[in-house]
């Protein structure tokens, strides 16, 4: 259907009941949106953009394919609309995106539909976080998280298929406690025999700091990172190690939609955490819809197709369509693809890539 005829057509019936009521086919309401704001990197690791695959002959998104920023606040206020409280700029890793401090003051002026500051968040892979995180603090970033596999250069040049000496990512969490951006969190991806061995100097290094380290379960997104069962080593088993060296305790979820476990030092020495969307999948508590670079929606990490809003917006259609096509497709949300993942038969062929749905 084309715009012009969506924008005279009487709003679909659809529309309006996903607009009163928006919340998905399994009662999950909308609430945080996590926006890729570019599906370029400057690390490969091997769980998220292969070589192989995301060489210098890969077809990334040209510049005009991009949102805009003024196409980004179009959409988040519309999405805020919807019950959005939350808004995660990730990637490809968002520090490359030109002018992400803009971004960020652009998002952090708006306000929920309850009158309170939306919450901005960044996850990035802290390459470039020294020279920003200050101008980002600046902007009205909220919180950041940094991904980091491992302590020692090795391991850390073996999951990010890269040369960056591993005190560049430490000076960059470095510099965002400094600036306030507190607490960081550290997503840590756990592969089994190539930095399962660093679980413990992880945890032993960011114990006492204030930093939250949260150990994430290797995913199958995409279709390019040759995963394997095999290959995942269950929270459970990170936990039980953990323990044994230092005792935990689980503590109580900060909010129900939390994909988080949180756990803490008996001793008092912090607090950590596990995501584990493999062996213990959350999608029955996942509010979560994501932006692509281009602008699809969708309603799942796994999907494999979403709804464009970029060229109905580009062509003028109005406030009343768009967010009627974010309602509709949150309306007739099914996904539950973690839960399923053992199961299922008819897994889906080609699934989207997380540097480009955003992870
Ligand atoms: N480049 C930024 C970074 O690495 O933090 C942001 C984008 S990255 C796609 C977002 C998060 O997804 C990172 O914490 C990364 O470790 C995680 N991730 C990527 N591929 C994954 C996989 N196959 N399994 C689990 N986590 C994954
Ligand atoms: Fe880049 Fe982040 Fe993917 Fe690593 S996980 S390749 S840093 S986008
Ligand atoms: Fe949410 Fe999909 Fe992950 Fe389930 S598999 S938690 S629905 S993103």
């Amino acid at each position: 259907m084309s715009v012009e005829t969506l924008n005279r057509a009487e709003p679909l019936k659809l529309q309006q009941d996903a607009l009163q009521q928006v919340i998905d086919s399994r009662l999950r309401p909308l609430r945080d949106l996590r926006i890729s704001v570019t599906d370029r990197c400057n690390l490969r690791c091997t769980y998220c953009m292969p070589k192989a695959v995301f060489d210098k002959d890969h077809p990334y998104l040209p510049r005009s394919a991009l949102l805009s920023f003024e196409e980004i606040e179009h959409l988040a206020s519309l999405f805020i609309e919807l019950g959005v409280q939350k808004i995660r700029l990730t990637g490809g890793e968002p520090l490359l995106r030109h002018g992400i401090e803009k971004i960020v003051e652009i998002l952090a002026k708006l306000q929920t539909t309850a009158g309170q500051p939306v919450e901005i968040a960044l996850t990035t892979n802290a390459v470039l976080l020294s020279q920003k995180a200050q101008s980002l603090k600046d902007a009205g970033l909220r919180r950041i998280t940094v991904s980091l596999d491992g302590l020692s250069d090795e391991t850390f040049s073996r999951m990010s298929d890269s040369n960056v000496p591993v005190k560049t990512v430490l000076d960059g969490i470095h510099a965002a406690q400094q600036v306030g951006l507190t607490p960081v969190k550290i997503n840590m991806v756990v592969k089994r025999g190539v930095n399962d061995h660093e679980i413990i100097p992880m945890a032993e290094h960011f114990r006492n700091t204030g930093i939250v380290l949260r150990f994430i379960e290797f995913m199958d997104v995409g279709c390019t990172n040759g995963w394997r069962m095999v290959d995942v080593v269950p929270a459970r088993e990170i936990l039980a190690q953990i323990n044994h060296h230092y005792p935990i305790c689980q503590s109580v979820a900060n909010y129900t939609s939390e994909v988080a476990e949180r756990w803490h030092y008996a001793d008092g020495g912090g607090e950590i955490g596990v995501i584990a969307s493999v062996t213990q999948a959350f999608c029955h508590s996942c509010t979560r819809a994501r932006l692509s670079t281009d602008g699809k929606l969708y309603s799942c990490l796994f999907a494999s197709s979403g709804t464009d809003l970029r060229e109905p917006l580009r062509s003028g259609a109005s406030d009343q369509i768009l967010t009627g096509l974010i309602a509709g497709h949150w309306a007739q949300r099914k996904d539950r693809y973690s839960e399923l993942r053992h199961a299922a038969t008819d897994k889906p062929t080609k699934k989207i890539e997380m540097s480009y749905i955003g992870g």
